[in-house]
Parts: C-alpha cells; sequence; structure tokens
C-alpha cells in the first residue's frame, strides 16, 4: 500500500497510492495523476484490447522520462526496444547484469545499440562474481538460488526503480500460471511503481512473426533449444514439448527470479 509524499517520492504506506508528477490529461491540462488502484485496473482495461505500441505510447506519454524498462534481451523485450525506438528512444533501458548471463547475451546488447542507437544500460550488483563467490564459500545459485536472485538482481532493480514511478517488461500472460493473470497495466507492490506489461496478451508466435518480419536483433541461443534465458548456470535448453521456463531453474521448483512473482 502506497501513497505518494510530498517530495514527489513514493513511500509504503496503505493501499491507495498517488503519483505526484506532471501529466498531460485528456483535456490537455497539465496536472499530477492520482492512481487509485480502480482508475489502475480501469486504464488497464481500456488498455486490454490495445497493440503493445498503443500502450507503450501511454506509458510514455502519461510518465515521460519517470518510465523505465528492464530487459534481460529476450524476444519480448527485444521487440519492446524495437517500438521504443521509434516511440521514445531516450527511455532509460536496463538490464540486470548478474555476472552469470551468456557471452551471447551481452553481445546482443551491442547489436541493439548498433541497430537502434539505445545503450541499453548493465546494471551491477555491489559485488564481482569472485567477490560474491569468495564471501559465500564458492557460488550460490546451485545451493541457495533465491538468496543469489535476490542480491543479484532483486537488490539491484530495486536499487534502478527508485528513481522511477513506472517501468516496463516483457512478460506475457500465456508464458507461465504465475503470469497468467498479469494486467496491462497495474501497481507494482513489491518495488513501489506502475507497471506495465505491452505484451500482457501477445503470444510467443506473434513476437517471433515480428522479430523476422522486422529483422530485430535476437540472442542467437534461441536458435540452440534455448526459449527462456536467464544467467548461464541457470538456464539449460528445453526439449519438445517441455513447458518455454522449463529450462530455468531446471531440477528445482524455482521458477521465477522474484522480479515479475506476486507483484503483478
Ligand atoms: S538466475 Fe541463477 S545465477 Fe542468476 S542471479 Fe538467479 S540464482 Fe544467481
Amino acid at each position: 500500500m502506497r501513497y505518494l509524499s510530498n517530495d514527489g517520492r513514493i513511500d509504503c504506506q496503505g493501499n491507495f497510492y498517488a503519483l505526484q508528477r506532471a501529466f498531460f490529461t485528456v483535456s490537455g491540462q497539465f496536472s499530477p495523476p492520482t492512481f487509485s488502484p480502480e482508475s489502475l485496473a480501469a486504464a488497464s482495461r481500456a488498455l486490454e484490447g490495445a497493440e503493445p505500441p498503443e500502450i507503450i505510447r501511454w506509458g510514455v506519454e502519461t510518465f515521460g522520462d519517470r518510465l523505465t524498462m528492464a530487459t534481460a534481451f529476450g524476444p519480448e523485450g527485444c521487440a519492446i526496444i524495437h517500438w521504443l525506438a521509434q516511440i521514445a528512444p531516450k527511455t532509460f533501458v536496463f538490464n540486470l547484469e548478474t555476472g552469470y548471463q551468456f557471452p551471447e547475451t551481452l553481445e546482443l546488447r551491442d547489436r541493439i545499440a548498433r541497430r537502434y542507437g539505445i545503450e541499453v544500460s548493465l546494471e551491477r550488483p555491489d559485488t564481482t562474481v569472485e567477490e560474491y563467490e569468495k564471501l559465500h564459500g564458492g557460488p550460490l545459485h546451485g545451493r541457495d538460488p533465491d538468496r543469489c536472485c535476490a542480491d543479484r538482481k532483486i537488490a539491484v532493480i530495486r536499487r534502478v526503480l527508485s528513481r522511477f514511478d513506472a517501468w516496463m517488461s516483457g512478460i506475457r500472460r500465456d508464458q507461465s500460471p504465475d503470469r497468467a493473470a498479469a494486467p496491462i497495466v497495474g501497481f507494482d507492490g513489491k518495488f513501489g511503481v506502475v507497471k506495465i506489461s505491452p505484451l500482457a496478451n501477445w503470444t510467443k508466435a506473434k513476437i517471433w512473426d515480428l522479430i523476422v518480419r522486422e529483422d530485430i536483433p535476437y540472442n542467437p541461443l534461441h536458435d540452440q533449444g534455448y526459449v527462456s534465458i536467464g544467467c548461464a548456470p541457470c538456464t539449460r535448453p528445453i526439449q519438445l514439448g517441455e513447458d518455454e521456463r522449463a529450462g530455468r531453474w531446471s531440477g528445482s521448483a524455482k521458477t521465477e527470479c522474484g522480479l515479475h512473482s506476486r507483484s503483478h
């Protein structure tokens, strides 16, 4: 539950919250937006039939430079960057660089920069992999992946999102049961910002159709059986018929790193 304090920062207080920043209303006037859960739900319903570029445009017009986007350079994120390059190329886009990502993923960051001029910021934890593993007597991803994700992803995204009012992600409802109820727009109580999911209604087939049609750069690991790609130690290719996220934390009960769970 959150309210906006007078200095424009959001703090945790309750179920209602407001965002105090310039907002361009339908009447053409700038005014501070006040979003109750109901008004956010209404915005989400209104955008339910909209195509992703319209939703992205709504986010940009509503939040301006207080909007950011997180990407792990999956096909969905690459598609959003493709649209952002046309709609608002100065939007701050970031990647959680845990130190465990595939080299192919980091190379994709450079290919995107060359294609779109969008330099995705690599946001790192306070410790290098070497420092972190020394601190814990070896890697934690096998022994305690929740702790590893909390330290190397959640703490970092929390730090980044504290500077923004809204973030966009590329999650789709058909990716997993945990994501099935994701609204187009909702309040992300975990991080205290509005969360926009322009692709919530899209399917994997539509994303890949767009990528092929527009020649959007994508991670070459997708051509080697990797479907959902995260950190290298926690990602494997999947077999025919497996769930598309079966290759993440395979062999453990963990299915999400915590960025998207319980906070749609
Ligand atoms: S995905 Fe694996 S390596 Fe990456 S932060 Fe989580 S547990 Fe650590």
